[in-house]
């Protein structure tokens, strides 16, 4: 009897450890692993969908497919994802800001579970459902992007953030009206003189974004997607 107590304690202790130590739980779709916890356990489906939704816009805009899978991370709270951020970019007390909710390179997607948005993040709203799968639809575009460029996940792209960014920004739609209309109504005021200096201040995505967009329009889809190719080597 003691013995099938004892037994059963450490069974329950076992469970309780890889609870702790192996949170993630894996989900595999067509072109990726969705890896949540379970605090979005219901919320994944809808999480799937708008990947799915992404992935479909993206390979639209550039008329590819991702050329390999990869990983969307989930994560449940903030703290986990500055955990993971902290160990990725090998900064130890690393503390993202409040609008930072995801970053995506070549094979994966981290993501603060948009559940969590209204009281772990600012600029981002889970109940606005189109700017959610923008949000996502832009990691996606990183992640395609990563992919075709050479340089080690974004780390050999110094002065190219104009492009990075404005890429994601524009093809993701969300270059919006109301995005535009900011830039217009500070076109008189002094804005930043080179394209290095567009990844900054208020208006970045703006100015980021509309770059590109200029790219697409003037120059045409082959030239923009062929630029996406370049890094310092
Ligand atoms: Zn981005």
């Amino acid at each position: 009897m003691l013995r099938l107590m004892a037994m059963r304690i450490l069974s329950c202790l076992i469970f309780t450890f890889l609870l702790v130590n192996e949170p993630w739980q894996t989900e595999k779709f067509n072109q990726f692993d969705l890896l949540y916890t379970a605090a979005d356990v219901s919320f994944k489906n809808e999480y799937a969908t708008m990947i799915s939704s992404g992935i479909d816009s993206v390979e639209k805009f550039t008329g590819h497919s991702f050329s390999r899978r990869f990983h969307v991370y989930v994560h449940p709270d903030r703290k986990s994802l500055d955990t993971q951020w902290q160990k990725d970019w090998g900064v130890d007390d690393f503390k993202s800001e409040c609008w930072m909710v995801a970053s995506g390179i070549s094979g994966k997607i981290d993501l603060l579970a948009p559940r969590v948005w209204k009281d772990q993040a600012c600029e981002h709203s889970f109940a606005d459902k189109l700017k959610t799968r923008q949000v996502i639809a832009h990691e996606l575009f990183h992640v395609y992007h990563a992919q075709v460029n050479p340089g080690n996940d974004f780390n050999n792209v110094a002065g190219l953030d104009w492009l990075v960014e404005g890429f994601a920004t524009y093809a993701s739609g969300q270059l919006d009206t109301a995005r535009i209309q900011g830039l217009k109504e500070s076109i008189n005021q002094k804005l930043p003189t080179s394209l290095d200096a567009f990844w900054t201040g208020k208006l970045k995505y703006g100015l980021a974004g509309s770059t590109v967009l200029f790219i697409d329009k003037k120059f045409g889809r082959p030239v923009l997607l062929n630029l996406l190719t370049h890094y310092e080597s």
